[in-house]
């Protein structure tokens, strides 16, 4: 629910992921090479003078409680440890800022995690990795040395080493840049953290939630819209997968008993549904098609009715539909009221001539031309924008 609007959510700001965006700056600004009094206050105060890429490997009761928020904001669920804790990496350069053993710089781990026995086994356990090896002209030899040679299993890792290692050669005409892993440039920015930390699950493609939320669709049809695409409407499959059995274990459709009610079934596939979409194109003068999914379905109504110039007309339209179907199935399940098709249709009609007057209510047409010829009345609403558009021109010139 709190995706934004214009990727499918319902807009509604999620504090606490702003804060965890913020927070995480901290960690961008610590890593990224560039000295500063404050880092060295840090890093002298709780990590005894040495910068660990990795802030959370230590944590002590004699931290500020800022700090410790800092600290522990990376370790709240996995998507946070996806975006900081292992979110951030050397990009290597000239090797002068990257400790070779103790940074993340290669793999999503340090050296020194990812080979325990050879970290061990090393002559040099400390230093930056231009100190780790050698230019030979242009290019750059890695040079790690063993106490003594490499037996058992540090054979087979020192081969693994070895082959992650040279895949990196330093560039002597470039600083060590610390990179934020999920932007394409490297550089951390709480926007973007705040698009990393929101659910990809629900996120809707843009032209659909611009249809969603246009001017002529009231808000309860919105949030029903938004539902709809995103397969949250509460249909007996969708049920099931939330773990509620309904009485009998019944998850059959409603209205032909034959087909398990899921989304697809439900709008799509179902005989007397289908129905109601024909004699909804039908009224528009269209031909009939026969989509595949609900955004096949969808297009066919949005674009067949809109055309290039009036998406949102067709939008509304689709929308109305789905929802009296929706409503339909409901009152078959629950209520006494049995509808059929063609009173359906009339309450489209009716649904979407009140929507569409309310919001243009300065356009001529009667109820009788909504209903009888539906394609001058958007004619109609598209003449009168123009004309508002060169009445607006008039007199601001
Ligand atoms: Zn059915």
């Amino acid at each position: 629910m709190c995706v934004e609007k214009g990727r499918g959510g319902l807009g509604i700001a999620d504090l606490e992921r702003i804060n965890f965006a913020l927070l995480g700056k901290w960690w961008f600004r610590l890593g990224d090479g560039v000295d500063g009094l404050w880092k060295r206050v840090i890093w002298e105060k709780y990590y005894g003078g040495r910068n660990e890429a990795d802030i959370t490997s230590f944590e002590s009761l004699t931290m500020s409680r800022v700090w410790k928020d800092i600290v522990s904001v990376g370790r709240g669920s996995e998507r946070l440890v996806e975006m900081l804790v292992k979110g951030f990496k050397w990009k290597v350069g000239e090797g002068r800022c990257v400790e070779f053993w103790r940074d993340k710089w290669v793999g999503d781990k340090s050296l020194k995690d990812l080979f325990p026995r050879l970290f061990a086994l090393s002559t040099i356990r400390e230093g930056r990795l231009k100190d780790m090896g050698f230019w030979r002209g242009e290019n750059w030899v890695w040079d790690c040395r063993w106490r003594r040679g490499c037996v058992g299993r540090a054979v087979g890792e020192e081969g693994q080493f070895r082959e992650m290692i040279n895949g990196v050669r330093l560039r002597m005409e470039e600083a060590d840049s610390w990179h934020w892993i999920h932007s394409s440039d490297g550089t951390y920015s709480a926007k973007a953290a705040y698009d990393f930390l929101s659910p990809k699950v629900c996120v809707l493609d843009q032209e659909w939630s611009r249809i969603i939320w246009s001017k002529y669709v009231p808000s309860k049809l919105s949030v029903f819209g938004w539902r709809l695409f995103l397969d949250r409407l509460a249909t007996k499959e969708n049920l099931g997968k939330r773990g509620i059995v309904l009485t009998g274990g019944d998850v059959s459709c409603g209205f032909c008993n034959e087909g398990v009610e899921r989304l697809h079934h439900n709008f799509c596939e179902c005989e007397g549904v289908w129905l109601v979409w024909t004699k909804v194109l039908g009224w528009w003068g269209l031909q009939s098609v026969l989509p595949n999914d609900i955004f096949g379905l969808a297009e066919s109504v949005v674009y067949g009715i809109g055309g290039g110039c009036l998406k949102e007309l067709g939008g509304l339209i689709f929308l109305v539909t789905a929802w009296l179907v929706w409503d339909w199935r409901n009152m078959k399940l629950f209520g006494p009221v049995l509808q059929s098709e063609v009173r359906l249709l009339e309450s489209i009609q009716a649904k979407s001539f009140l929507w569409i007057k309310n919001k243009e209510p300065r356009c001529v047409f009667s109820y009788t031309d909504w209903i009888s010829r539906p394609m001058n009345c958007k004619e109609a609403i598209v003449q009168h924008r123009q004309n508002l558009k060169k009445y607006k021109k008039m007199h601001s010139s």
